[in-house]
């Protein structure tokens, strides 16, 4: 047996699944004051940080998931110049957000500093931009009191929940409270994208979100993407919002903003974008689950 470390992803043990990898090197591993943060170099996945045993970023993939939770959104909406992102501790989707030209304003509320710190120190060769760009506000505050808060702070045109599972400080981001107070710091016609974990494996996760936001937003959706490391086939992103033509969005014009933004990615593409909103089956009906219903 080699001597190499594997480490253990333990997100979904209930289910009798686990999967690990080989450490080549740890760079960090210890209890923080919110989570335990293992940060570690694998051979495939490159610079890895696991928050409580789930997989947060890997370098190798984080561009499909950075993409699709930042251009989809942003290029339905149109013309958005305020980000409001929840988590996303790593930065990575803020450096995409910041990408557009149009954007005047990021507001990025994350709850551990430590996760922040270790962004800043592990991963900047990457997220540079989140560190050095003027529209960036960093506020270090759990999601949840800043949407409380909402009456003392402006509208968003895109809120971005790029939050841990439904586990520990992230628990609170799927609550009909969260969602009630992110609505109220969308500005009319905003769109809402949550990271809403992995049907085949978090059906519930989905089911949940979506009954809540039935009774929030005109039209709640969800679309997909391919993540290696989320494993278990589909990641599907929520997509939250009162103006059904955001979801509808022509190819033609995807494919207009898409170029007047002139935007280098590697997963995203405006054909991509269509074709996510297209669910298989079984991600549909958790998706329509009980709608209908009070
Ligand atoms: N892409 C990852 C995923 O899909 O699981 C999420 C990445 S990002 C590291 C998740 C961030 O959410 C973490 O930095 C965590 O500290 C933050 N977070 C968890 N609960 C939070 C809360 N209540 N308010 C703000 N940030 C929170």
């Amino acid at each position: 047996m080699s001597d190499e470390r594997y480490i253990p992803e333990t997100l979904f043990d209930e289910l009798g699944f686990r999967m690990s990898f080989a450490a080549e090197k740890i760079v960090f591993q210890g209890q923080g004051e919110l989570q335990s943060l293992v940060l570690f170099e694998n051979k495939r996945f490159g610079r890895m940080l696991m928050l409580d045993g789930a997989t947060q970023v890997t370098i190798a993939d984080e561009f499909i998931y950075s993409e699709m939770m930042s251009h989809v959104p942003i290029l339905a909406h149109g013309h958005c110049e305020e980000v409001l992102i929840i988590g996303g501790g790593d930065c990575l989707i803020a450096e995409e957000v910041l990408k557009h030209q149009g954007m005047r304003r990021c507001v990025q509320v994350e709850i551990d500093k430590a996760v922040l710190d270790f962004s800043k120190e592990y991963f900047l060769e990457w997220n540079r931009p989140f560190f050095e760009d003027k529209r960036v506000e960093s506020v270090i505050a759990d999601g949840m009191h800043y949407v409380a808060d909402a009456k003392n702070h402006d509208r968003f045109d895109v809120i971005i929940v790029d939050s841990t599972d439904p586990q520990g400080p992230g628990a609170v981001l799927f609550s009909r409270e969260f969602y009630e107070g992110a609505k109220r710091c969308l500005k009319a016609g905003g769109v809402m994208v949550t990271q809403n974990g992995v049907p085949f494996f978090q059906p519930d996760e989905l089911v949940g979100t979506m009954s809540i936001w039935r009774n929030l937003f005109g039209d709640p959706y969800a679309y997909v993407a391919a993540i290696p490391t989320y494993v278990g086939g589909h990641m599907t992103m929520g997509f939250a919002t009162d103006d059904k033509a955001l979801r509808a969005v022509p190819l033609s014009t995807l494919e207009e903003r898409f170029g007047a933004a002139r935007l280098a990615t590697r997963y995203y593409t405006p054909e991509v974008h269509k074709a996510a909103f297209a669910l298989p089956r079984f991600i549909r009906d958790l998706v329509e689950k009980d709608r209908g219903k009070a």
